[in-house]
C-alpha cells in the first residue's frame, strides 16, 4: 500500500530533476555562448485549412461586420469568434479569408487559441464588410460571440479565455491525482469513483475549450465536435446530477429515490455512449432534452438542499453551494444575461470546478466520519465493558511495545500481575452487583496509582496487570506494595459490612538474556500463585525463593 504511494512520488520527484539536468546540459553544450539557440529555420509552410465548398455549404448564418461610417480607418482589426463548438467558422474580407475549428490547433492563427480569429488590415476609406460565418449550433441558445477591435486587446481577452479553460482542467487534473493518493492510502472506493468523474469532466472541458485540440490534436473531436459535445453532455450529466443529489442530501431523506436515481444515471449513460451512432439531425433534439433534464435535477436538488439546511444537515450545505453556480447560470440564462452568452465555456467550466472542490471536499468530511467511527469502534474493541481499562488484546499489545523499547533502550521493565483474593466467595456472600462493584473500584485505585492510565490492564475476571516501564526491581517492588495497599482500601470506599477486599500481586522483572513476553507473563503469574501460598494480600517478586509449599486455602 505504502509502496504505490512512495513510487509515485519518487516519480514525480525524478522528473523536474531530470528535466533540471536536461536544461543544465543543453546550456553547457554551448558554453561560451551568451544564447540558446532552439529550433531550426524551416522550410514546412502553416497548414492552412481550405475552406471547401461543401463545409460553406453546411454555413447557415452569416454575419457581416461593416465598416464604420467613413470607411475603415486603415488600422488593423482584429476579428475572433467565440462560442462556435462545432463545425468551421469562416472570416474572410476581401481576398483574405481564414477557415478554422475550435478543435484544430494547427490550422488556425495562433494568436488566437480561445476562439477562431484573424487579423485583417483594410485599405483606409475602404467600404467591404468583414465576413463572419458558421454553420447552426446545434443547442439554440448557445449564441457564438465575435469579437471586434486592436489585436492587442482582442488577443489579450483570447489569451485570458485560455488560461481561464486550462486552468480548469488543470485544477481537475490535480483533484483526480490527490484523490488517487487518497485511494492508495485508504483503498476507500469513493476516492476512485471521484477520480473517474474528474476524468470524465476533463474530457468534457477538453471539448467545450477547444483543449481537444491544443498544442496538437488528442482526441478526434474534429469533424465529430457535435456528436461529442452531446454524448459528453449526456455522460456528465449522468454523473454530476445524482452527485449533485447526494450532496444535497437527497439519497439521505428519500433513500427511495434511489431507483430512479438507477434508472436516470444508465439512461443518461446508455445514451451518452449512444449518440456516436445516431444522425446528426437527432443531435438537436437530444441536447434540447438533455438540457431540460439537468434544469429539473437542479430543482430537485435545490430543494433537497433547501429541506437539508432547514434541518440543519451540514453536509447539504456543501451540495446547495456546489448547485449555486448551474443556478446562476439557469437564471442567467432565463434572463438572456450577456455575459454568460459571451463567456458560456468559462462559466461552465469554472462551475465545473466549483462542483469537483466541493465534492473533494465533501468527500473529507465523509472520511473524517468514517476515521471517527472506526476510532470509536477500535476503542470500543480495545476497551473492558465493565471497568472502562484496556483489555487483555489492547494490554498485551502495549506491553509488547514497552518490551520491544525496553530490550533497544537496555531499560528495565518490571510487569505485576494482581489477582483479587477470594472473589468467589465475594460473589457468592454479596453478590455478582457487588462483585461488579468491587472490581469497577478496584480498577479505579489501580488507574490512580499509575503514571499511564493505560498501564493498567484487566486480563479479565478478577485478574488485572500493572506494566512498569523504566521501574527497577525495587521501585518496581515499593510501587505495587502502594498498589496492594489502594486495593485493601477498598474495603473502606465500599464500605459494604462485612465485605475485605484484598488481591495477591505476582512481580517480574524482564532479564537481560533474550528475556520474552510469554515467559514474563509465565513468571508474573507463577510469582502471584506463590503470594497466594504465602497467605494472600501481599506482593511475591518472581525471582525469590519460592515459599515452602504451603497449602492454599480457599
Ligand atoms: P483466589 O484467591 O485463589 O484467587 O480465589 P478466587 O475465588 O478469587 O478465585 P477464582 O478464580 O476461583 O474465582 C474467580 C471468580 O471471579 C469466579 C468468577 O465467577 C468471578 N468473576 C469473573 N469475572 C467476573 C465479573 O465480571 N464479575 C463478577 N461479579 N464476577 C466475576
Ligand atoms: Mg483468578
Ligand atoms: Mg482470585
Amino acid at each position: 500500500m505504502e509502496w504505490g504511494a512512495v513510487r509515485l512520488l519518487l516519480a514525480l520527484l525524478l522528473l523536474p530533476a531530470w528535466a533540471a539536468a536536461d536544461t543544465v546540459l543543453a546550456a553547457t553544450s554551448r558554453v561560451g555562448t551568451d544564447v540558446l539557440l532552439l529550433g531550426a529555420a524551416t522550410a514546412e509552410r502553416t497548414p492552412q485549412r481550405a475552406c471547401t465548398a461543401e463545409v460553406l455549404a453546411r454555413h447557415q448564418q452569416v454575419l457581416h461586420v461593416p465598416a464604420p461610417a467613413g470607411g475603415w480607418s486603415g488600422e488593423p482589426q482584429a476579428v475572433d469568434v467565440f462560442g462556435v463548438l462545432a463545425g468551421e467558422v469562416r472570416i474572410s474580407h476581401g481576398d483574405r479569408q481564414i477557415c478554422g475549428s475550435m478543435h484544430d490547433a494547427r490550422t488556425r492563427d495562433s494568436r488566437f487559441r480561445a476562439g477562431v480569429g484573424m487579423v485583417v488590415v483594410p485599405a483606409a476609406g475602404d467600404h467591404e464588410p468583414i465576413v463572419v460565418s458558421w454553420a447552426a449550433p446545434i443547442k439554440p441558445r448557445w449564441i457564438p460571440t465575435v469579437q471586434l477591435g486592436a489585436p492587442s486587446p482582442v488577443q489579450q481577452d483570447d489569451t485570458a479565455r485560455l488560461l481561464v479553460r486550462a486552468a480548469c482542467v488543470a485544477v481537475a487534473i490535480a483533484l483526480a491525482l490527490s484523490a488517487l493518493m487518497g485511494y492508495v492510502t485508504t483503498k476507500d472506493r469513493s476516492f476512485l469513483i471521484y477520480v473517474a468523474i474528474c476524468l470524465l469532466l476533463v474530457l468534457w472541458q477538453a471539448v467545450l475549450g477547444g483543449l481537444s485540440g491544443y498544442p496538437e490534436p488528442w482526441l478526434p473531436v474534429e469533424n465529430r465536435a457535435s456528436w461529442w459535445l452531446v454524448s459528453l453532455s449526456a455522460l456528465t450529466e449522468a454523473v454530476l446530477l445524482p452527485v449533485l443529489w447526494r450532496l444535497c442530501g437527497g439519497d439521505r431523506r428519500w433513500p427511495r429515490s434511489r431507483p430512479a436515481q438507477h434508472v436516470l444515471m444508465w439512461g443518461l449513460f446508455a445514451l451518452g455512449l449512444g449518440v456516436p451512432w445516431m444522425r446528426f439531425a437527432m443531435l438537436p433534439g437530444v441536447a434540447a432534452g438533455l438540457e431540460a433534464v439537468f434544469v429539473l435535477g437542479c430543482v430537485a436538488c435545490l430543494a433537497a438542499g433547501s429541506w437539508g439546511v432547514l434541518h440543519r444537515d451540514r453536509y447539504a450545505l456543501a451540495g446547495l453551494s456546489a448547485l449555486a453556480p448551474w443556478w446562476i447560470m439557469i437564471i442567467a440564462d432565463a434572463l438572456h444575461a450577456q455575459w454568460l452568452v459571451a463567456y458560456r465555456i468559462e462559466s461552465l467550466q469554472l462551475a465545473v470546478t466549483w462542483f469537483l472542490m466541493m465534492a473533494a471536499y465533501a468527500l473529507n468530511l465523509r472520511l473524517g466520519r468514517l476515521r471517527q467511527q472506526r476510532d470509536a469502534l477500535r476503542q470500543l474493541a480495545d476497551t473492558d465493558a465493565l471497568t472502562g481499562l484496556p483489555n487483555r488484546r489492547a494490554g498485551l499489545r502495549k506491553l509488547a511495545q514497552y518490551l520491544e523499547r525496553a530490550v533497544q533502550d537496555e531499560q528495565p521493565l518490571a510487569i505485576g500481575f494482581l489477582d483479587i483474593d477470594l472473589f468467589k466467595d465475594i460473589n457468592d456472600q454479596f453478590g455478582h452487583a457487588v462483585g461488579d462493584q468491587v472490581l469497577v473500584a478496584v480498577a479505579r485505585q489501580l488507574r490512580d496509582s499509575v503514571r499511564n492510565h493505560d498501564d493498567v490492564i484487566r486480563m479479565g475476571g478478577e485478574e488485572f496487570l500493572v506494566l512498569l516501564p523504566g521501574a527497577s526491581r525495587a521501585s518496581a517492588f515499593a510501587r505495587l506494595e502502594t498498589v496492594r495497599q489502594q486495593v485493601q482500601a477498598v474495603t473502606r470506599v465500599l464500605a459494604v459490612p462485612g465485605l475485605e477486599v484484598s488481591g495477591s500481586i505476582g512481580l517480574a522483572v524482564l532479564r537481560g538474556d533474550g528475556d520474552d513476553l510469554a515467559s514474563l507473563l509465565r513468571r508474573a503469574d507463577h510469582a502471584m500463585y506463590c503470594a497466594k501460598r504465602a497467605g494472600r494480600n501481599q506482593v511475591f517478586d518472581a525471582d525469590q525463593t519460592a515459599p515452602a509449599d504451603a497449602p492454599l486455602h480457599v
